[in-house]
């Protein structure tokens, strides 16, 4: 009895393992948005911001409406 709770626990042991092996080596999933979204440069106060935030012009919201930084 004790030798096929060993068998047992050494199966469980295996698949852990192998779960933990192929989640490491999966390559990430189309679905999933990027880790990290592209940044651009303010044109008027040279803020980072996301490119989807940047205007044609290259303002951020913040420089928008505004001439400059005030
Ligand atoms: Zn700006």
């Amino acid at each position: 009895m004790g030798r096929l709770l060993q068998l047992l626990l050494l199966v469980a042991l295996a698949l852990i393992v192998w779960r933990l092996v192929r989640k490491a080596l999966a390559p990430p999933r189309d679905g999933e948005p990027p880790r990290f979204e592209p940044t651009g440069r303010c044109a008027v106060c040279g803020t980072h911001v996301p490119r989807g935030e940047l205007d044609a012009a290259g303002h951020c919201p913040r420089c928008r409406g505004a001439k400059g930084p005030s």
